[in-house]
């Protein structure tokens, strides 16, 4: 079986294969188990690769050499990203994509490897070499902070010192991809772990994931499925709760679904949640049905009226709605301003949908609404100017150049290039 999915591999491109390997018929008829070991052993040895050769190869002329040079990053010095594949990243794993090694190992060794140690004399050297200069939003809007500052220059000298890092402070846990729903812009069928999986998973919570909490002050759950959704999340938030983590604070990354009273009870999350982020996607029912399928948007709605009343009561300090934009819900930009609003939301972001694993070229074409030659693209352009979406609670991620002032800045540049 093995051979036929290397030789698969060998004529099909990595990525279209991910996509094939998503399919709930190849799950049913070839296990669960078996194609989940296939997928990471192709993004490990394929996908990781190319992402690193992109990473070094992304553009890095003298201007960007001098701006690195006098900035800093902090972010592999304190946070540990964990990954459905097995490995451990200090950084998103799309921006940064050299992994410090395997989460089955020892975590203190781990947090100290040798591939942890070199991605963090990089930001030290100032040469940022594994960081992806194209994806990294920090590199990219140049909003990293200077390398003058007192926390740069701490960590620098604790670097340099030779001693072991501090523990990790931020931790994102992305290893299960559970969720409830199966959006089309994130993949092809329902997944939830069998009791297999989720057994191997709780037993990594206790060799690896609880371990990795021990000193730290916020823990994302997640950046791979849904915290609800997940049984084996549900298990670590319930360790999390329980007592021994008084310092740690949860950010809860939902679909919004299973997020009401009964949930926050059982789960004892009084007191221990900072922020919830809840990708919502649409403002309308009809469009929810599509791209939040199968989710219930008259549920969805109840249980924002109960997150409002978090908010209120300062239960939770940060809340944040979420949209990837695409064609289907471009023309709810507006309304889903006032829908965060309504909800006494903090933050209200969108980011441009971007291709997948789980889509053909025809269906990316069909909705990325942010191609010139998209046949909506002007009516697109023509919903970015709506007075909503100049509230300050709007944060345009990685849609700068498409927004009005975007646009325009980039006209100027090009006229004074
Ligand atoms: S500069 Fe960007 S890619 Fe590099 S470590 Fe910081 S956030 Fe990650
Ligand atoms: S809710 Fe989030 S994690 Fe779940 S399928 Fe949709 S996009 Fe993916």
């Amino acid at each position: 079986m093995i051979s036929l999915f290397v030789e698969l591999t060998l004529t099909l491109a990595p990525q279209r294969l991910l996509g094939l390997l998503a399919h709930p018929a190849l799950h049913d008829a070839l296990g669960r188990e078996r194609l989940n070991a296939v997928g990471a052993w192709i993004n490990n040895v394929f996908m990781l690769p190319w992402r690193q050769r992109r990473a070094r190869l992304s553009p890095r002329d003298a201007d960007m050499r001098a701006y690195l040079r006098t900035h800093f990053c902090a972010r592999p010095f304190h946070t540990v990203e964990t990954t459905h594949t097995g490995l451990a990243f200090v950084c998103c794993p799309v921006w940064l994509p050299k992994p410090i090694g395997a989460l089955s190992g020892d975590p203190q060794a781990l947090w100290n490897s040798a591939a942890a140690r070199e991605i963090r004399e990089s930001i030290v050297d100032g040469s940022f070499r594994h960081c992806d200069h194209r994806t990294c939003p920090l590199i990219a809007s140049r909003a990293l902070p200077p390398r003058a500052s007192a926390q740069a220059q701490q960590m620098i000298a604790q670097h340099r010192s030779g001693a072991p890092a501090p523990s990790p402070k931020y931790v994102v846990l992305s290893h299960d991809k559970s969720c409830n729903l199966a959006c089309p812009s994130c993949r092809s069928g329902l997944y939830l772990a069998n009791k297999a999986q989720q057994a191997r998973l709780d037993a990594l919570m206790e060799s690896a994931i609880l371990p990795l909490l021990r000193h730290a002050e916020e823990v994302v759950i997640t950046g791979s499925g849904d915290a609800f959704g997940s049984n084996h999340f549900r298990n670590v938030i319930k360790r999390i709760t329980a007592g021994e983590y008084p310092g740690l604070k949860i950010h809860l990354h939902t679909n919004g679904q299973l997020l009401d009273a009964r949930a926050w009870r059982d789960l004892s999350l009084e007191g221990h949640v900072g922020g919830v982020q809840i990708s919502i996607d649409a403002a309308r029912a009809a469009t929810y049905a599509i791209v939040r399928r199968p989710g219930n948007f008259a549920r969805l709605l109840e249980n924002l009226a109960f997150v409002k009343t978090l908010r209120q009561r300062g239960a939770i300090s940060h809340l944040h709605f979420s949209m990837v934009v695409q064609t289907a819900n471009f023309r709810e930009m507006p309304e889903f301003v006032r829908l965060a609003a309504d909800h006494r939301a903090d933050l209200v972001s969108f980011n441009m949908i971007r291709q997948r694993d789980v889509f053909s070229r025809d269906e990316f074409a069909r909705a990325f609404i942010g191609s010139p030659d998209h046949p909506e693209h002007l009516e697109f352009l023509a919903v970015l100017t709506a007075p909503e979406l100049k509230a300050s609670i709007v944060d345009w991620g990685n849609m700068d150049a498409f927004t009005p002032a975007g646009r325009a800045r980039e006209d100027g540049e090009r006229l004074t290039a």
